[in-house]
């Protein structure tokens, strides 16, 4: 009964054995012994428990915070693709909601097809174009062969809103051939917007970025590329946010403006940040 009551529940094989031992034997020795063996074994269970806990815990907090978990694996190889977005990127896409600029995020650009596909913010590689279903290859692979993608920060579609519509519909169903007839028009209303961070100073990085910067160019896409610390310097103007406002609208403004885009990749800065970097 001694052990019973301890073991606050139903009586276990173990203390069955005990009150055998109770009766059998000597009373107060078995009770004691019984005793620490069920508090030791309460212990490794409130040990379970507070292990079970904090690995609970890390797991929520890697979710909430995939940054603030020591460098996984995962991050390492998405590098080339990440998709976490920075601060840079939700400030930047807050200017965009206020002018109302026509942009889409967590998209794949198949350079097979030349579409862009809806993909989430999932940090794993896609394993095939949505759309004309080619694998693609790893991300470190920096040749021009068939397969390779791109997972732009921003793009804008200018195109006109019916016409976004009809694209939406031809993706989603693959109607590669509906799409081939309006393409190359298409391509002209878009802009693919990078915000750059330190992870683009890496050699390897700078040359997927490269490879990148004239699969598009072959394709008349237009990219525009703003650092982190171009940001930052119009942030320090302190008026507000205009100077980042003017910078937006005016990355808007040239991606359906030829001329003016024109203007943007004979910029010093710019040649520099598509220059070979080998
Ligand atoms: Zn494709």
């Amino acid at each position: 009964m001694l052990l019973k009551d301890d073991s606050n529940g139903p009586p276990s094989a173990l203390a069955v054995e005990e009150v055998v031992t109770f009766h059998s034997t000597f009373a107060i020795p078995a009770a004691i012994t019984g005793n620490e063996e069920i508090l030791l074994k309460r212990q490794k269970q409130v040990k379970a428990a507070r292990r079970k806990k904090k690995q609970y815990l890390k797991k929520l907090m890697r979710r909430v915070n995939p940054k603030a978990s020591k460098k996984s694996k995962t991050s390492v190889m998405s590098a080339p693709h990440q998709s976490i977005r920075t601060r840079y990127e939700l400030l930047y896409e807050s200017y965009l909601k206020l002018l109302g600029q026509p942009y889409i995020i967590n998209s794949v650009f198949c350079f097979n097809c030349n579409n862009y596909f809806y993909y989430g913010d999932n940090l794993a590689m896609p394993k095939r174009c949505q759309v004309c279903h080619i694998d693609f290859c790893k991300p470190d692979k920096i040749t021009h062969e068939k397969g390779h993608l791109a997972r732009p920060d921003i793009i804008l579609d200018y195109n006109p809103i019916e016409k976004r519509l009809q694209y939406k519909k031809d993706v989603q169903y693959r109607r590669l051939d509906n799409i081939k007839l309006y393409q190359e028009e298409y391509l002209k209303n878009l802009g693919i917007i990078r915000i750059d961070g330190g992870v683009h100073d890496k050699k390897h990085v700078r040359m997927r970025d490269y490879w990148q910067y004239m699969d598009f160019r072959e394709r008349n896409i237009k990219v525009f590329i703003i650092r982190n610390e171009d940001l930052d310097r119009l942030l320090a103007n302190q008026d507000n946010g205009k100077s980042v406002l003017q910078l937006c609208h005016w990355v808007g403004e040239a991606t359906i403006d030829e001329e003016l885009y024109n203007i943007y990749t004979k910029d010093k800065d710019f040649i520099e940040r598509t220059a070979k970097p080998f």
